[in-house]
C-alpha cells in the first residue's frame, strides 16, 4: 500500500481553486479540474508515484490558464514555490506555454523544446497529450472539424517524439490512444 503525500492533495485543492469557473472546450462543459485529475490518474496507473511529479501534474495548467500577465505569473509562481517547492515550480514552468506568443509559434516551440525537458516534465507532456486525445474522442472542442482533430494528433505525435525514453508503458498508452483516436476520426469522416 502506497502512502499518500498530503501535499499532493493540497496541490490538487490549489489547482481546483485556481481553475474554479473554467470548463473544458467540449459540449459537455466538464469542469476544468477534471483534466489535471485525469493526468494524475494516468501517471499513477503507469507506476508514477513521485510526489513532485504528481504535484506538478495537478498544477500543470495553472500558470498557463489562470494567470493573465507577467505580474500575475510572478505572484502565482512565488505561491507555488512557497507551498509546493522549487522543483514543482520548475516543472510547472517547463510544461507551460507562453500564451503571449502566436498560436503557431507556441505549437512549434513545444516540438523544439520537449527533448530538452526534465524527465518529470516529459512524463507530464505524455500524460497530458494522452488525456487531451481521450477528451477529443469523448467530448471534442466545439466546432473542431475532423481535419483539425487529425492535425492535433499529428502535432501531438511530433511533441511526444521528443519525450520518449521516460516511461515505455506510458508511451505505449499514448500510442494506443492516438491510434484509436485516428481510427475514430477517420471513421467519423467517412459516415
Ligand atoms: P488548441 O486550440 O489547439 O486546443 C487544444 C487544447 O485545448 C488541448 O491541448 C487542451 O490543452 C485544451 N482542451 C480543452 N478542452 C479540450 C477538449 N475537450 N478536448 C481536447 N483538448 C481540450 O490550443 P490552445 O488552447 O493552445 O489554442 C488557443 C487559441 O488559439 C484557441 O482559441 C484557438 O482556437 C486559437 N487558434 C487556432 C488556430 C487553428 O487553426 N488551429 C489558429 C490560430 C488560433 P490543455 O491541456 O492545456 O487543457
Ligand atoms: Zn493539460
Amino acid at each position: 500500500m502506497q502512502s499518500i503525500d498530503a501535499n499532493v492533495i493540497q496541490a490538487l485543492e490549489f489547482a481546483a481553486r485556481r481553475h474554479r469557473g473554467q470548463f473544458r472546450k467540449g459540449i459537455k462543459k466538464s469542469a476544468y479540474i477534471n483534466h489535471p485529475i485525469q493526468v494524475m490518474s494516468v501517471l499513477v496507473r503507469h507506476q508514477e508515484h513521485d510526489s513532485n511529479l504528481l504535484k506538478a501534474a495537478a498544477l500543470h495548467d495553472v500558470i498557463e490558464d489562470t494567470a493573465k500577465n507577467p505580474e500575475e505569473i510572478q505572484t502565482l509562481s512565488q505561491t507555488i514555490e512557497w507551498e509546493f517547492g522549487e522543483e514543482v515550480l520548475k516543472v510547472v514552468h517547463e510544461v507551460s506555454d507562453d500564451k503571449n506568443l502566436p498560436f503557431l509559434e507556441r505549437k512549434r516551440l513545444q516540438i523544439v523544446n520537449t527533448p530538452e525537458l526534465s524527465q518529470r516534465a516529459k512524463k507530464i507532456k505524455i500524460a497530458d497529450k494522452t488525456c487531451n486525445i481521450m477528451d477529443m474522442m469523448d467530448d471534442p472542442p466545439v466546432n473542431w472539424s475532423t481535419d483539425r482533430k487529425l492535425e492535433y494528433l499529428r502535432w501531438a505525435e511530433q511533441v511526444i517524439e521528443g519525450a520518449r525514453g521516460s516511461n515505455p508503458a506510458l508511451e505505449a498508452f499514448f500510442d494506443q490512444t492516438r491510434k484509436k483516436a485516428y481510427r475514430q476520426f477517420i471513421q467519423d469522416n467517412a459516415e
